[in-house]
C-alpha cells in the first residue's frame, strides 16, 4: 500500500492505472476507521483492480462551532487497517492543498440538501459535494462506495453524479452496527459510558417503528409520536429531527408504504448521532 498526500501524484497514479485498462474502486472517508468503513473497502476490493481509500477531514463540511478540530484522527492506525484490507493507495491530502488560498468553486445540489441534516447544518452538503467532486476528479474511479448510514448524503451524491454526468457507479452499502444495534460511527468515541447506553435510543426507535409498520400501523404521525416519547425518556437525548420520508425525494410522508424511510438525528449529550432504515420490506 502506498500512502499519498500529494494531489498531482494521486491523480497521475490513477490516470496511469486507467491507461493500463485497470478498474478503480474508491472509498472516501474522514478516517478513524471502523467496521462500517471496512465493509465499503471490502466491496471495493471485490469489484475492481485498484482500491483507493481517501482520508480527509474536510473543513468545508463542518459549520462554525462544530467538531472539525476535535474530530478523531489516527492515521497510523487507519493505515494499518487499510493495509490489511488490501488498499492500494491511501490518499490523505492536507486541507491547505485541497483548499489553497483563493479557492472559490463549490458544488451545490439544490432541493435534497435543504432539509433534514441540511436544515440543522447549513452549508454541510455543499462542503460534502464539493469535496467529493474534487476527490472524484483526482481519483477518477469507476466505482465509489458510500454507506446508507448517511442516507441523505448518499441521495445527494447520487443526484450530483447524475446531474453532472459523472461516469462513476455510486454504490450504496448497508449500515454496519455494533452487536447491540448502535450504528457504527467515528463519533461514537465521544460518548461516555452512560451516553453509550442511551445512544441505543436511536436503533430502538427504528426497531419500534418497523414493528409498528409491520403490524399494520400506517399513520406516520402516530408512529412518530410514539418514537418521540420513547426517545425523550432518555435524559441525555435531544431530538434534532425525526421523520418518515420517501426514500428518493426525502419528502415527508403521511402514510407508510414500501418507500418509507425513518430518518433520525439525535444529540446524545453533545454528540449528534444519525440512524435510518426502511420501515417495510427487507432493504
Ligand atoms: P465518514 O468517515 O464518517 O465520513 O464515512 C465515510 C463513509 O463510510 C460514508 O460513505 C459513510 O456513510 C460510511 N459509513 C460510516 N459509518 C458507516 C456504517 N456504520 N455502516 C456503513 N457505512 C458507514
Amino acid at each position: 500500500m502506498k500512502i499519498i498526500t500529494d494531489i498531482s501524484e494521486m491523480q497521475m497514479r490513477c490516470v496511469e492505472a486507467r491507461r493500463r485498462g485497470l478498474q478503480i474502486s474508491f472509498v472516501p472517508t474522514m478516517g478513524y476507521l471502523h467496521e462500517g468503513h471496512l465493509s465499503l473497502l471490502r466491496e471495493g476490493r471485490r469489484r475492481a483492480d485498484i482500491l483507493v481509500l481517501s482520508i480527509f477531514v474536510n473543513p468545508a463540511q463542518f459549520g462554525v462551532g462544530e467538531d472539525y478540530e476535535s474530530y478523531p484522527r489516527d492515521l497510523t492506525r487507519d493505515a494499518q487497517m487499510a493495509r490489511s484490507m488490501g488498499v492500494d493507495f491511501l490518499f490523505a491530502p492536507e486541507a491547505a492543498a485541497m483548499y489553497p488560498k483563493g479557492y472559490s468553486t463549490y458544488v451545490d445540489v439544490e432541493g435534497l440538501t435543504e432539509r433534514l441534516c441540511g436544515e440543522s447544518r447549513p452549508g454541510h452538503f455543499r462542503g460534502v459535494t464539493t469535496v467529493v467532486a474534487k476527490l472524484f476528479n483526482i481519483v477518477q474511479p469507476h466505482f465509489a462506495f458510500f454507506g446508507q448510514k448517511d442516507f441523505q448524503q448518499l441521495a445527494v451524491i447520487r443526484r450530483m453524479s447524475a446531474d453532472l454526468n459523472l461516469p462513476i457507479e455510486i454504490v450504496g452499502m448497508p449500515i454496519v452496527r455494533e452487536n447491540d444495534g448502535l450504528a457504527m460511527s467515528s463519533r461514537n468515541v465521544y460518548l461516555s459510558v452512560e451516553e453509550r447506553r442511551q445512544a441505543l435510543a436511536l436503533s430502538q426507535a427504528l426497531a419500534s417503528a418497523r414493528r409498528m409498520a409491520r403490524e399494520g400501523e400506517n399513520d406516520c404521525a402516530r408512529i412518530l409520536a410514539v418514537l418521540r416519547a420513547a426517545i425523550e425518556q432518555h435524559s441525555a437525548a435531544r431530538i434534532d429531527y425525526l421523520k418518515i420520508c420517501h426514500q428518493a425525494t426525502l419528502q415527508d410522508q403521511d402514510r407508510v408504504d414500501g418507500d418509507s424511510v425513518l430518518l433520525l438525528a439525535v444529540f446524545i449529550g453533545k454528540t449528534r448521532l444519525l440512524d435510518n432504515g426502511f420501515l417495510l420490506g427487507d432493504r
